[in-house]
């Protein structure tokens, strides 16, 4: 427990990526008019969960008005209540919404964290800070000892736990299923609203992912 929080508070001040260090502030600073009221976070986020979990789900980065925003990924946006959503349905979360960081969300079995912990503009992290960050990612994996499955939602997130896992990163697509001796890594598009609104990613095909997801960390 005390690795996971040290490695947090050091994730949580770390300003290695200058571009994004400043985007993080100014988003926090000049908010959206629906969140005008609120106080943004605005720090870079670490990951969240079980920590003897057996799957682990990387996602790209936090959204800017979502964890940015609230202090915890996938929280507060349309991307976080798929999530939630789809995890409480496979026993993976204790309620099926993730609203903001008191809203009593436990993950069982599960630990989601990101590829990079800053929020990017426009989602898009460069090469460079994306290798930046990559060192946050393989001291978590040092910690969670007991990660068989890697969900990654998205090419990036997919890349990034290639890389994680020293093996060759494939063609990616949804729901594919890569299976190596020392772990098997699955793949499924992003539950952006880009995505899920133009249904490239359906709830059925999300849900399929994650009772695959189920199966395969029994
Ligand atoms: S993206 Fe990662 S490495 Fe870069 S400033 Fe944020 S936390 Fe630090």
């Amino acid at each position: 427990m005390k690795q996971i929080e040290s490695l947090n508070k050091k994730i949580a001040s770390c300003k290695k990526c200058p571009r994004l260090s400043g985007y993080i502030k100014e988003v926090a600073k000049n908010k959206v008019r629906r969140f005008n009221e609120e106080k943004y976070y605005g720090k870079p986020l670490s990951g969240f969960g079980d920590i003897n979990a057996k799957l682990l789900i990387v996602g790209l980065a936090p959204a800017a008005h979502g964890g940015n925003r609230t202090g915890r990924m996938f929280t507060g946006d349309s991307s976080g209540d798929w999530l939630a959503k789809v995890m409480n349905k496979y026993g993976f979360a204790s309620i099926p919404t993730s609203q903001n960081i008191d809203d009593g969300l436990l993950l069982k079995n599960a630990y989601i964290t990101a590829a990079v912990r800053c929020a990017p503009p426009q989602n898009k992290p460069t090469k460079e800070e994306m290798q930046t960050c990559f060192e946050y990612l393989e001291q978590e994996k040092k910690i969670l000892k007991n990660i068989i499955t890697v969900l990654c939602l998205g090419k990036i997130a997919y890349d990034a736990s290639c890389k994680l896992y020293q093996v060759k990163s494939e063609k990616f697509g949804h729901n594919k299923l890569f299976q190596y001796d020392e772990i098997k890594i699955l793949t499924s598009y992003h539950p952006s609203k880009q995505n899920t609104q133009t249904n490239k990613l359906t709830w059925r095909q999300w849900s399929a992912v994650f009772q695959r997801a189920k199966r395969l960390t029994k």
